[in-house]
């Protein structure tokens, strides 16, 4: 890979991809030990990978306020959501060692400071509910009462859960360029892709040189379909409809935190760092119940000028199959009454697959419905 290669790609955000991984340090057993939840071994990792650029490590305090008051980090660049660890106490010497939950020792931290931080403010701004029965809320509560501050040097990343989709910022970016992408939409995802976000995911690729399907493969809620089965379904869709030279499918590891507007900025920025000059945002991403309205994640785009972002947002609206359009379609482009659209909610779709039925063609692809089906009956 040289430097020419991918000079044409969308710049990091904030201009320079961070690398945060390095060599396991000398005395590192001895000192304390931090125990980090699955959700913050996710942001570690991505922040060792740099998938979150220009962040170096865990948030200090001015980071924090101004994201959660203002979508911004100190620095001003435009930042929606906080990348901090927890704990219970402070510290008492000037590095610790950051360890997962089995107890293996990942990476050092040097410590910058410890603040007090205020959930129910957070919730409120980062989620707009306070209602403990929202996903990412809950997980905000549980959470120790201090955060702790500072740069990170991982030595030993955690096992990636899919070793032949894991790529790093720098690799994506390396293979954008060797097949000379210079436009290139993300999409992300975290369900099965039907038609209708094959579709979407399409249409978008009409427009640039490429396409990068990445299917968070972090933590869910655990009613979502299990990434395994989820990934399964991405290689046989792929197999069978996607131009292998146009799409590549790689594992986001980040964690789902359902805050909707907030998130979708988020995934644009974090995909901006994979090398996507382009992102898809659909109706109600990265939402969960009804905590958000239906444009809420495309609408929260407007509050930045262009060129802070630089990646930019196309926006979808719900696609289905239409008998009389023949194709398809959505109410963008189709005249037709919802008698002609080939609709299932969600709720038919699970009945279907769990009683071993394939649902409508127009619907699922019928490689994508077996897979499922196999799945439902395990
Ligand atoms: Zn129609």
């Amino acid at each position: 890979m040289t430097a020419v290669a991918t000079e044409r790609l969308i710049a990091p955000h904030g201009g320079t991809l961070v690398d945060r991984t390095g060599d396991r340090p000398e005395g590192v057993d001895s000192l304390q030990r931090v125990t980090l939840t699955s959700r913050e071994v996710s942001d570690l990792d991505l922040l060792a990978a740099g998938a979150l650029s220009p962040l170096e490590g865990f948030m200090g305090r001015e980071d924090y306020e101004r994201v959660v008051e203002e979508l911004r980090l100190a620095s001003g660049l435009v930042w929606a959501l906080p990348v901090c660890l927890a704990v219970e106490a402070a510290p008492s010497g000037d590095r610790v060692a950051l360890a997962g939950e089995d107890g293996r020792l990942l990476a050092v931290l040097e410590v910058d400071e410890v603040y007090e931080y205020d959930q129910e403010r957070e919730a409120e701004r980062c989620f707009r509910t306070t209602d403990e029965a929202h996903p990412g809320v809950a997980r905000l509560y549980a959470q120790h009462p201090l955060y702790l501050a500072g740069r990170v040097t991982v030595f030993d990343r955690p096992e990636p859960a899919f070793p032949e989709l894991a790529k790093d910022p720098a690799q994506t970016r390396a293979a954008f360029a060797e097949r000379g992408w210079k436009r290139v939409v993300g999409f992300q995802t975290r369900n099965p892709i039907h038609r209708a976000h094959e579709y979407l995911t399409k249409v978008a690729l009409e427009t640039v040189d490429g396409l990068l399907i990445h299917p968070l493969v972090g933590d869910t809620k655990s009613d979502d379909v299990p990434a395994a089965t989820r990934v399964e379904c991405y290689r046989v869709l792929l197999d069978g409809y996607y131009p292998a030279d146009r799409v590549l499918l790689s594992a986001f590891p980040a964690a789902m935190r359902y805050a909707g507007p907030r998130e979708a900025v988020w995934h644009a920025i974090c995909r901006k760092n994979y090398g996507c000059s382009h992102f898809i945002v659909g109706r109600d991403h990265a939402g969960v119940g009804d905590y958000y309205g239906t444009y809420d994640a495309q609408l929260i785009f407007d509050d930045f000028e262009p060129h802070e972002l630089d990646v930019e947002p196309i926006f979808f609206e719900h696609s289905f199959y239409c008998r009389a359009c023949g194709s398809m379609a959505s109410a963008k482009t189709c005249p037709h009454p919802a008698e002609e659209h080939v609709f299932l909610s969600g709720t038919k779709v699970r009945e279907l697959l769990a009683a071993g039925e394939v649902p409508p063609e127009e619907f699922t692809r019928h490689e994508v419905a077996e897979v499922l089906i196999e799945a439902y009956r395990a």
